[in-house]
């Protein structure tokens, strides 16, 4: 039976939907092949990817570097476990460490375990370094954070989808307004091990906070003798014109959690990256992972942070960012209600009267952009870092029709 390319997303999107659990609200497009910021789907449509991959993307699709670097150790070796050394992993760690200015790393996989990983860094540190009592560490985080989808780290999740309905949950966390230092100041006590936060808040719609907020936090946690960790698994490597957004405040956390991009789109790699003081609490078998830091991990890691170095990316963030801030700030009051963000990074809220951030999305699929609600009518804007101007225009126009559309079906 031959499939027509008229049916063939149809037949993709079934398949799927018959036999996976339903833990996603896809859009319904099926894609089969992608290059730098454009995607193809199986009807052979093409649109241009302004999600990329949640900022896994940050350097296109299949960017050849990172293909050649994947490639060129997919043909020597791919896995040997952390029971033995492989020549990738030390050149990883330490090309990876001086990108971020500290002394150590520890790959994980996914942004999860990375920040699991800080955690229990943070919690080993406070026993051993700070003298916390034991059991008793209490890590303050932020309200509407995402840090990931494990059982601790729901635990401590303000969002109800996220969290109802997988309890019991972990204790030793402190859970205070985001971008409000005061807050935690207040809530630092005894027992204080680390304050774990975004540095601009991505899940919950590009909250961007306060100009001062990441600075005051740091001063309070150098002053308290609390650890800060920063978690820029979406806002770093690039995304938001700088190699990590704390750098936007000169701010220097204890920890980095790292993944999505450090992955070049191509496999998942993650990583804590901090000094010996914090990182050096671990010993042998307290802490690991079967695929954590495999060789083939290690050498697409080693490539991103080849194209990191060269400031490049950061750059094209900065300056299309702030073009596409410029244009998108337009469009406030003509169906867009705030616009937030940094770089090519953008939480557009849309007048809920008008439409739902689904709504936008599937509207402008069918223009040929890929984009992505979050929280009801917001949608988020990250296309790969690799996107030029006419191509962000082009995207930007499409959103401006979808816009005039729901505005006039609506009248
Ligand atoms: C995506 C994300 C995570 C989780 O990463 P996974 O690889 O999906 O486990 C954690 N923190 C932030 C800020 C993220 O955006």
């Amino acid at each position: 039976m031959s499939v027509t390319a008229e049916n063939a997303t149809r037949q993709v999107i079934a398949l799927a939907e018959e036999s996976s659990a339903h833990n996603y609200h896809p859009l319904p497009v099926a894609i089969a092949h992608a290059e730098g910021a454009w995607v193809t789907d199986v009807d052979g449509r093409r649109y241009l990817d302004c999600l990329a991959g949640y900022s896994a993307l940050n350097f296109g699709h299949r960017h050849p570097d990172l293909i050649a670097a994947a490639r060129a150790q997919l043909d020597r070796v791919t896995l040997t476990s952390r029971a033995f050394h492989h020549d990738q992993f030390g050149p990883f760690c330490r090309e990876l460490a001086d990108l971020a200015g500290k002394d150590l790393v520890l790959p994980m996989n996914t942004g999860a375990e990375a920040v699991e990983t800080g955690i229990k860094v943070a919690r080993k540190w406070g026993y051993q370094v700070k003298g916390v009592p034991d059991g008793q560490a209490t890590i303050i985080v932020a309200e509407n954070n995402f840090h990931g989808r494990t059982t601790t780290i729901i635990s401590f999740s303000t969002d109800p989808v996220a969290r109802d309905g997988f309890g019991p949950y972990t204790p030793g966390f402190k859970i205070v307004p985001y971008g409000d230092a005061e807050a935690i100041e207040r809530a630092i006590g005894d027992t204080t091990v680390a304050v774990l936060l975004e540095p601009i808040q991505g899940e919950a719609g590009v909250i961007v906070p306060p100009p001062g907020y990441l600075a005051a936090v740091r001063k309070l946690c150098t002053e308290r003798n609390v650890l800060f960790l920063a978690d820029e698994i979406q806002s770093g490597l690039g995304r938001t014109g700088a190699t990590f957004a704390c750098d936007h405040e000169d701010v220097e956390p204890d920890l980095y959690l790292l993944g999505k991009a450090l992955g070049g789109g191509v496999v998942p790699v993650s990583a804590v990256v901090g000094d010996r003081d914090v990182l050096g609490v671990l010993k042998p078998g307290e802490h690991g992972s079967t695929f954590g830091g495999n060789p083939l991990a290690c050498a697409v890691g080693r490539a991103v942070v080849r194209l990191l170095a060269t400031g490049e990316y950061q750059a094209r963030a900065r300056e299309l960012g702030e073009h596409l801030h410029e244009r998108l700030a337009a469009l406030v009051g003509d169906g867009v209600v705030e616009v937030r963000g940094r770089g090519l990074w953008a939480g557009i809220d849309i007048d809920p009267a008008l439409a739902t951030g689904r709504e936008i999305c599937e509207r402008l699929a069918a223009r040929g952009v890929l984009a992505k609600d979050t929280h009801g009518s917001t949608i988020r804007l990250a296309p790969p870092l690799v996107v030029d101007k006419d191509e962000l225009d082009w995207a930007v126009d499409q959103l401006v029709a979808v816009l005039r559309e729901v505005a006039r079906e609506r009248a």
